[in-house]
């Protein structure tokens, strides 16, 4: 059977109160389109394939109805054993999903456990050694624990096969079927994969008995969700560009990133002697002052965030709609990690990338990674030399996304096109959830250098709100030098 439709709203789930309270502490409003076909299957205790990917909402859509399951009763698990199994193909994996579990299960009682290779085995068999009620493992691990007699697997309930196509890809489909066989015939089971090869449905034909089965077409990929943009610019004047970027009004909560704690340091200062309320984090700060830092930028009171590398992989914010690369990292694969801190829970995103002359190799490593050249956006801030060997991109050239609104490219404005239309675009891989607001066609025309211009409200530190009857002029100084007054950063 598959499910056509879907409930558009959580309360008509039939999700009990401390679930609904966890949904909405973090802020979810509206269930993604796999959320309101599959959660009303899976609270009828029916099997399910879900033809899904990450970033679909895929993990709530199968732990929701689990949790309420498991603490709808009073069954308290066995010493080694586990009332509900979640297998991932790899340990980020694992860890995100058992993270996902406290967050929506926070304020319920039940125990939740992950186990994965590569680390220790002996805390984690501590920690099973009382019984849990959720276990999310990669088979490896798991088999090992069960062979050393560490866990059982007869008393559980609910089994959910995450991305089984990439358990097929990394040869874990012999793990799985040992696994599979120590389960209870009685019990509820999901699979999950983005794609169907033949092999996963043998496997579904062998694992599930009578599945419901929901699909939602795939949702882009990070790389893709993200629009992303290098400004070739010299290094004395990416102060001024920084600053004249965080004058667009479509940035919400803005994350910059530096390669140094000092270079971060540095960057608020400027920002805040520019106007900018701007906060710092980085391994330097006390635990207390990372974690005000994050608060402050996730409650949007100081909306933009100056971070290194290290101090990044800790944050974990929605709704971040601008990543901008104060330096390029020397590690492509930190500018990937970067740039997936925006186009978060489906949104799209949008990263800028400040490139002086030194940085140029860095670049070139960064698009033999992400396998795209980077969209040139034009500026007035002062070129980087040699910046003329990349042309910007035109109006004719074709768009990743393949629609017409160019959202990457440059309009010849001094912002260098800004104006595509990013607001709140909610993407989980079915069509829009929420619509965008109509792009704005003349916003970003005066772009970042116009003179005299304001900034937005929400970005204003407290000097510059008193002072604001001085700012035009005080800015115009500066913009008629193109910036190249300020210190060197
Ligand atoms: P997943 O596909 O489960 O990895 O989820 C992708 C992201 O979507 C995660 O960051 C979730 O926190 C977020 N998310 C899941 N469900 C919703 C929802 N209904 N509304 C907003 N964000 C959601």
């Amino acid at each position: 059977m598959k499910a056509n439709y879907y409930m558009t709203d959580f309360a008509g789930l039939k999700l009990v109160q401390p679930l609904l309270r966890a949904l909405s502490d973090e802020g979810y409003a509206t269930p993604t389109p796999i959320q309101g076909k599959a959660i009303p299957v899976l609270i009828e205790g029916r099997d399910l394939i879900g033809i899904a990917q990450t970033g679909t909402g895929k993990t709530a859509a199968f732990a929701l109805p689990m949790l309420q399951r498991l603490s709808a009763s009073a069954y308290r698990p066995q010493p080694k054993s586990t009332r509900a199994l979640i297998l991932a193909p790899t340990r980020e994996l694992a860890a995100q999903i058992a993270e996902s579990f406290k967050v929506y299960g926070k304020h319920l009682n039940l125990r939740c456990e992950v186990v994965f290779g590569g680390v220790p085995i002996h805390r984690q068999i501590k920690a099973l050694t009382p019984g849990v009620d959720i276990l999310v493992a990669t088979p490896g691990r798991l088999v090992d624990l069960w062979r050393q007699k560490c866990v059982r697997l007869d008393n559980v309930e609910i089994f959910v096969l995450d991305e089984a196509d990439r358990m097929l890809d990394m040869g874990f489909i012999p793990d799985v079927k040992r696994i599979a066989a120590m389960l209870p015939k009685q019990r509820q089971t999901m699979l999950f994969s983005a794609t169907m090869p033949q092999t996963i449905q043998q496997l579904s034909g062998f694992l599930l008995v009578n599945p419901a089965s929901v699909e939602v077409t795939p949702a882009a990929t990070t790389a893709e969700k993200v629009e992303q943009r290098v400004l070739f610019v010299q290094k004395a004047n990416k102060r001024a560009a920084l600053a004249g970027l965080l004058r667009d009004d479509a940035i919400d909560k803005v994350l910059v990133f530096t390669r140094t704690k000092h270079g971060a340091n540095k960057v608020v200062k400027q920002l805040e002697d520019d106007g900018i309320r701007a906060n710092a984090i980085h391994g330097n700060k006390s635990q207390s002052a990372r974690e005000k830092a994050l608060q402050e930028f996730r409650s949007g009171r100081t909306p933009v965030l100056v971070a290194t590398d290290i101090a990044s992989r800790g944050i974990d914010v929605d709704g971040v709609t601008h990543v901008i690369n104060f330096e390029l990292p020397n590690e492509p694969e930190s500018y990937v990690h970067r740039i997936g801190r925006t186009a978060r829970a489906g949104a799209t995103g949008i990263a800028i990338s400040l490139v002086d002359a030194e940085e140029r190799s860095f670049l070139r490593d960064i698009e033999k990674t992400i396998r795209q050249p980077l969209v040139v956006q034009n500026h007035n801030y002062g070129s980087a030399p040699g910046a003329a060997v990349r042309q910007p991109a035109n109006e004719d050239r074709p768009h990743r996304n393949g629609g017409g609104n160019h959202r990457g490219g440059n309009n010849g404005g001094r912002n260098g096109g800004q104006n595509g239309n990013r607001n709140g675009v909610q993407d989980y891989g079915q069509g829009k959830i929420r619509d965008a607001q109509p792009a704005n066609q003349d916003r970003n025309q005066g772009g970042a250098q116009t003179d005299g211009e304001k900034l937005p409200a929400r970005l204003m530190n407290g000097a510059a709100r008193t002072d604001e009857a001085q700012r035009p002029r005080r800015r115009r100084r500066r913009n008629r030098s193109g910036g190249a007054n300020h210190a060197a950063v």
